[in-house]
């Protein structure tokens, strides 16, 4: 391909010089492709025409889940998108609008529709895991951090699906289960010589096994240790059971596994997990319940640097994974893109969304090529952004002198440039 950026205008002359055309990569299978909104649809197409097609004979099953089809298929596309990623089993997501009360007059919609990532969670039933995309000149404020540490946030149940209640003075509260025999099971809260607060919460032996046997899988699929961290010295029911199923799954099913592919799993306190991540290198997968991984995955996104290098997938125990940007639509930046004015907005977890889809599909249907390309353009963006070249969110964090700050188009073209070497 040589000089020839765009390869729809290669030229007679550039092929009898020598220059090859390359064979485009094969697929057997498609991945489900799941269109957004906003800043992060235009780049979106940007990806698709400068990074992939002109290497991937690209085949997606396509799902519209701009704001706008999803409005005029009543949020059945949303519903479809999943149901074809049981069947395909490999999805990439670009971000999408959460609609609220501004968004139902900005697009005119008939209801506000729920989140398509709840209602895509929902389906696939799996645990979200979140990892930085680590580069030379955006150094983690922790400076032992040297490789990436991925959070995985079990997202059901806890103080998200809580009934709270405030105690307006003396009396007794008490946690009543009646069976479905009518027999009732008491357990003394506190007696009240006061006023004060209340807080009753639940989970499920179910969705705590699928959360284990996602970070399982997961920690496999990447070989990465695991690390699971909870308070159960103090919530002796509660949290032992996080505890003891985790550790039942992987003696049942893991323990060999694990060996094998040479990683580690253990268990410890929470307070114990905080020490030691701050000591750590990094390179391991951080299980967390719920209300941990919500506060620990902010932790750990600013201190490696950015939003925008934030990846973010969603692993099913029944091994379907669904990969996307950890960011929103970056709005502001489409408003300005609308107005005709330059933007300079990050495509990095964008981009890795896409490798990340296309080495899993390589992966399952033994194509080496597809997995090799994957690695090929990550590399490629990484040394774009080590050798200067960048967008003005890293700019403005690097350790860098001098950084060349590109807009979104040019920065894009100068991965492709990178990935033609
Ligand atoms: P956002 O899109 O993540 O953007 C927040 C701010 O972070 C941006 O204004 C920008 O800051 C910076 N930023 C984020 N991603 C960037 C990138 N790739 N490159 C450069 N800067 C980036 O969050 P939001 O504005 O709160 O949400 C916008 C829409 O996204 C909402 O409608 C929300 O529902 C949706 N959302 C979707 C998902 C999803 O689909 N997974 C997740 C979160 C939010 P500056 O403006 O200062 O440059
Ligand atoms: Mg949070």
């Amino acid at each position: 391909i040589g000089n020839c950026l765009e390869i729809n205008s290669c030229k007679k002359s550039d092929i009898k010089q020598g220059r090859r055309i390359m064979e485009k990569i094969q697929m057997t299978t498609p991945l489900v492709e799941m269109d957004g909104d906003e800043m992060t649809r235009i780049l979106w197409k940007m990806i698709k025409d400068d990074l992939l097609l002109p290497y991937i004979d690209l085949k997606t099953d396509y799902y519209d889940l701009g704001l706008e089809h999803r409005n005029e298929t009543d949020d059945q596309v949303t519903v479809d998108s999943a149901n074809a990623t049981k069947k395909y089993k490999v999805a990439v997501k670009c971000a999408t609008i959460t609609p609220n009360a501004a968004r139902v007059k900005e697009y005119e919609l008939k209801e506000m529709w729920k989140s398509p990532n709840g209602t895509i969670r929902a389906i696939l039933d799996g645990t979200v895991f979140r990892a930085p995309i680590v580069v030379k000149g955006i150094e983690p404020c922790v400076k032992n951090w040297k490789k990436p540490i991925t959070i995985a946030r079990h997202a059901y149940g806890d103080v998200y699906k809580n009934a709270e209640m405030r105690i307006p003075g003396p009396g007794k509260a008490e946690l009543v289960y009646t069976a479905e025999d009518g027999t009732e099971t008491r357990e003394l809260i506190h007696n009240f010589t006061g006023a004060g607060v209340i807080q009753g919460m639940h989970n499920l032996d179910n969705s705590i096994e699928s959360f284990a046997r996602s970070c399982f899988e997961y920690a496999l699929s990447t070989k990465q240790d695991l690390w699971f961290a909870s308070k159960d010295t103090i919530s002796k029911k509660y949290d032992h059971r996080f505890k003891d199923i985790f550790q039942e799954i992987f003696d049942a099913e893991y323990k060999e596994k694990f060996a094998e592919a040479g990683i580690t799993y253990f268990y410890t306190l929470i307070d114990d997990a905080v020490a030691r991540i701050m000591k750590a290198e990094g390179g391991f997968i951080w299980a967390c319940k719920n209300y941990d991984g919500d506060v620990m995955s902010d932790m750990v996104s600013s201190a490696f640097g950015s939003l925008a290098m934030m990846t973010s997938v969603l692993v099913s125990p029944h091994g379907y994974y669904e990969y996307e940007a950890a960011h929103g639509t970056v709005q502001r930046h489409y408003y300005r893109h609308l107005k005709g004015e330059e933007t300079s907005t990050n495509s990095v977890a964008t981009i890795f969304a896409w490798t990340g889809a296309l080495r899993k599909r390589g992966e399952m249907d033994g194509n080496a090529e597809l997995s090799a390309f994957a690695d090929r353009l990550e590399k490629a963006t990484i040394a774009t952004i080590e050798s200067g070249k960048m967008t003005k969110d890293l700019a403005l964090i690097t350790t860098m002198e001098n950084p060349t700050v590109l807009n979104s188009r040019d920065f894009i073209l100068a991965i492709r440039e990178e990935l033609e070497k």
